[in-house]
């Protein structure tokens, strides 16, 4: 199971994988040439509606057809899978890592579904991501304050994770600390010290969601607490949308071709700084080359 391995190299050496979403050719190409000029492994996802704009298909042949290019560890992840059907149809087509996001339903639904997932997963060497307590915010440029959007959550209770771990076997836990979907006025503060009595109950790997607009040293604090995936859609979405508006104003180019470098350009940016932040720059060597299941 490469897939684990990689997860278990990250965390025993104190560095995180960087998830980054994209939607189309040109995000997928400033992800790649990021994880090219980084040496970084990383994944690489969608989310259902992302996944939609994209095609199933042609995103993982994509990512196979880099893979093969770069011989760097790109790995596929479903972001927020809402449901049975949806998480099956990703592990079927062959996707890394597939995460379940049950946060909506009942606890014993929500058991429910994560097992039989994992049940169906794991024989492939595809791991699963579970959600208990729902990560708040979306992938935009908010106008709150991130107080405001904590206190109407409620942040993962270790007694509870410990128990759905233990039921489910679920192999990554997205965790709620205080993190957050998108951007807001402030950083949003996260609550390191339950993460801290999350990591001594319960035995999985965990997922830091929102790591857009987090403070640098709360994340790296979360790396050093067991979190290998941090996931990274909204800078993404900012430095695509600002950088093509800027090139669109001032230009009346009509050749996509020669309006779109500036923009891979930019998401590649972002996703450099992300990868120094999260430490695995250098990391994907040749060691971790394909194929991976
Ligand atoms: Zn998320």
């Amino acid at each position: 199971m490469r897939t684990l391995e990689i997860l278990t190299k990250a965390k025993n050496e104190g560095w995180a994988l960087g998830a980054f979403n994209t939607g189309n050719l040109e995000i997928t190409k400033g992800i790649v040439q990021a994880a090219q000029s980084q040496q970084a492994p990383l994944i690489m996802e969608t989310s259902f509606g992302e996944l939609q704009h994209f095609g199933l298909k042609n995103f993982l042949s994509v990512v196979e057809n880099f893979r093969q290019e770069t011989g760097l560890t790109i790995l596929t992840n479903l972001d927020h899978g809402g449901g049975l059907e949806e998480c099956q149809a990703a592990i079927e087509a062959g996707y890394n890592l597939v995460h379940f996001d049950g946060s909506n339903l009942p606890f014993e639904e929500n058991i429910k579904i994560t097992k039989a997932l994992v049940e169906q997963a794991h024989p492939k060497g595809i791991l699963i991501e579970a959600e208990i307590d729902k990560i708040l915010g979306d992938s935009r440029n908010h106008e709150e304050e991130a107080e405001s959007v904590q206190a109407s959550g409620n942040y993962t209770d270790p007694q509870k994770a410990a128990d759905f771990v233990s039921q489910t076997g679920c192999d990554i836990l997205a965790v709620f600390i205080g993190n957050l979907h998108g951007t807001y006025q402030t950083p949003p503060k996260l609550d390191l010290e339950r993460l801290r009595m999350i990591k001594d109950q319960v035995a999985c790997f965990f997922s830091l969601h929102g790591g857009s607009g987090l403070l640098a040293e709360d994340v790296k604090m979360a790396i050093k607490m067991g979190v290998v995936k941090v996931n990274v859609n909204t800078e993404l979405r900012i430095a695509y949308r600002q950088t093509l508006e800027n090139v669109l104003r001032g230009s009346d180019e009509l050749a996509i071709y020669k309006i779109m470098p500036p923009v891979i350009a930019a998401v590649q940016k972002v996703v450099e700084e992300k990868i120094q932040l999260l430490g695995s720059a250098g990391k994907g060597g040749d060691n971790l080359s394909f194929p991976l299941v």
